[in-house]
């Protein structure tokens, strides 16, 4: 089953949206694009503008893992900061004033190998002379036995869900990038004390960020060190973690861990059908074109070095005129 998942690799269980009902068996359309986050929305915007013939799937949980995010402040246009959610429900807005179909469902299968391209959700299947996909990424995992036990009963992929759940208590987090760091500093608003375990000695997290981390007096650092274990059987205890020089381990008492090490592509439903890079990626030649015919990547289901909410939005804008000028090529499109 496709999810849109949401950064977290946590599917919402609401949404803002209302479920939309298709009972159609099936629909023919010139385009879909699969995903709902900014490069889905965007890459929407253009192709409803563009005059094409499109539908949207974008999973039961609509808008990607801006729904995770609390403050955004480098989305251009927004002079103070929007809450992520809110900046997903404006671009749904948006290119729903436009006039876009979007369908709230899970796809469940993407046939390639078809033409046109097929797409499943639970009771319908759509086709397409062209695909935009945009199914973003999720959270990678730290791979423990203990994290699988403790999912959900304080190991937690989502500051932003589930760190109201320890008010007032010792949590850590995970990872050196800018979610780990942004995470840090929301949770320090909420928990007594904030550590955040990194496994080298410097952040990877942009600099306005860690140095407003660095500022902040219950966020603690511990350096070099990797996870090993999480403590607990019905909840979380606290870590296990071993410092990478010195090879000694020591065991941290919290109650949470916020899991903050990168994402993972949600290319699966496609993989054997396109061509995707050794980190699974999708191959994009050129801006946007797969090694599919027909068929265009947008966002971080083809971005392992950007990954910003402002150019997945650049990308599906690209994807979407690609997309028009490849149907205008196959059927005279105007
Ligand atoms: P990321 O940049 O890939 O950082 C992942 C962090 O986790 C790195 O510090 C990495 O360590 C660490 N890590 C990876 N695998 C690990 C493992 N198995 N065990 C322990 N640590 C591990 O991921 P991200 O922070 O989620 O950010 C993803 C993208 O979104 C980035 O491009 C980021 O700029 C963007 N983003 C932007 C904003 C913003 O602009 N406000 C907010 C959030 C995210 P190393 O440093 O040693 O590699």
């Amino acid at each position: 089953m496709l999810i849109i998942y949401t950064g977290s690799g946590i599917r919402m269980t609401t949404s803002l949206f209302s479920v939309t009902r298709d009972q159609s068996k099936h629909e023919n359309h010139e385009m879909i694009i699969v995903g709902s986050g900014p490069a889905g929305l965007t890459a929407g915007i253009y192709a409803v503008r563009g005059g094409a013939d499109v539908i949207l799937i974008g999973g039961y949980s609509s808008g990607g893992q801006l729904m995770l995010t609390t403050e955004v402040e480098n989305y251009p246009g927004f002079p103070e900061p929007i809450l992520g959610p809110e900046l997903m429900k404006r671009m749904r807005m948006q290119v729903e004033r436009l006039g876009l179909k979007i369908i709230d469902r899970d796809v469940t299968q993407i046939n390639l190998k078809t033409r046109p391209f097929q797409v499943e959700v639970e009771d319908a299947t759509y086709s397409a002379d062209s695909l935009i996909l945009a199914m973003g990424a999720s959270a990678r995992e730290l791979n423990l036995p203990s994290e699988q036990r403790l999912k959900g009963k304080g190991v937690s992929y989502c500051a932003v869900c589930d760190g109201a759940f320890f008010k007032g208590s010792d949590v850590t987090v995970i990872g050196g990038g800018d979610t780990a760091v942004e995470d840090a500093v929301y949770l320090s608003k909420i928990a007594k004390t904030v550590t955040v375990i990194h496994r080298r000695d410097k952040l990877r997290a942009q600099a306005i960020l860690q140095k407003q981390a660095f500022s902040i007096p219950n966020i603690k650092f511990v350096w070099n060190s990797e996870v090993v274990d999480i403590v607990g059987e019905k909840k979380v205890d606290g870590i296990k973690i071993k410092n990478k020089i010195s090879g000694s381990e020591t065991t941290l008492n919290c109650s949470a861990v916020f899991v903050d090490i990168g994402h993972i592509p949600n290319t699966s439903l496609v993989e054997g059908q396109i061509e995707l890079t050794s980190e699974k990626y999708i191959k994009l030649s050129g801006e946007t074109s797969t090694s599919v015919d027909g068929v265009f990547a947008a966002g971080d289901v083809a971005d392992h070095l950007y990954r910003q909410a402002v150019t997945a939005a650049g990308s599906g804008a690209k994807a979407a005129l690609d997309a028009l000028r490849y149907l205008q090529k196959i059927k005279g499109h105007p």
